[in-house]
């Protein structure tokens, strides 16, 4: 963790929770995440209660992250949901998960208008990257995240840029019990901050977040958000447990 940048600690509920699950969630995690206000705390439910836990964090600072959006701002596009119709409910959202790449076929173009039109409608994207097992085993982790970046921040004319989010998840971690190790995700991250400055701008670069995502527990965290790289994490199963994401964001502020 740097003391330059703000702690950052998303959950990603993932296709999780009824509306009145979501309610409950929010709700008893409400108490231990307010304690904790150097640490930006971000909780993306499914889109159907977005609205609800909105409602029940209004006021305590926590902000409320959406799992995905559409590229386009309206029309007819049945089933989906845009940036736009986001804001004044959701401050972030995240972008380019590997479940979306992997199961909806997003590539890094449809990913780089996802990004665009988050920017555009005033919220902030989460950008997801990282490589698969057989891109970890045939050392290719970094020329695939660099694809993905490039991918994804092509052509990205924004002034707000250094408020993007980058979380660096290895598919191989995801939902796995298998973290990478620390000093794994310190060493790509740092590297990932690198690819950033050429793509975009050193001093950009500096202030960019980038989170540690893939099996992060209160248990291994620790050592995970002591690495000087590491700005925080995106929390998918930890997320789903009160006092599980409460002792995650609190090591954060530590
Ligand atoms: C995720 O969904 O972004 C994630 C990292 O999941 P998990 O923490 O369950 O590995």
């Amino acid at each position: 963790m740097s003391s330059q940048r703000v702690p950052i600690i998303a959950a990603n509920w993932k296709m999780n929770t009824t509306l009145s699950e979501a309610g409950q969630l929010v709700q008893s995690m409400i108490p231990d995440l307010v304690q904790v206000p150097s640490v930006d705390r971000v909780v993306c439910p499914p889109f159907i209660s977005i609205a609800t836990v909105a409602e029940y964090l209004l006021g305590t600072g926590i902000r409320v992250g959406a799992q995905n959006c559409y590229f386009e701002p309206k029309g007819a596009f049945t089933g989906e949901i845009s940036a736009p119709m986001l804001k004044g409910l959701a401050d972030y959202v995240i972008i380019g998960h590997s479940e979306r790449r992997q199961y909806f076929h997003e590539t890094d173009d449809v990913i780089c208008t996802k990004v665009k039109s988050v920017f555009d409608a005033g919220l902030l994207p989460i950008l997801c990257v990282g490589e698969r097992l057989d891109e970890n085993e045939a050392d290719q982790t970094r020329v695939v995240i660099e694809r993905q970046l490039r991918g994804a921040l092509a052509g990205l004319d924004t002034e707000k840029i250094a408020s993007l989010v980058v979380a660096y998840e290895p598919v191989w971690a995801i939902g796995t019990g298998r973290a990478a190790t620390p000093g794994q995700a310190n060493d790509v991250i740092g590297s990932i901050r690198s690819m950033l400055a050429e793509i975009l701008d050193k001093a950009i670069a500096s202030q960019i977040r980038i989170q540690y995502g893939g099996s992060v527990t209160a248990d291994n965290f620790e050592s995970i958000i002591s690495q000087p790289e590491i700005d925080g994490a995106l929390v998918g199963g930890a997320s789903l447990n009160a006092a599980a994401f409460g002792a995650i964001v609190r090591l954060a502020a530590s």
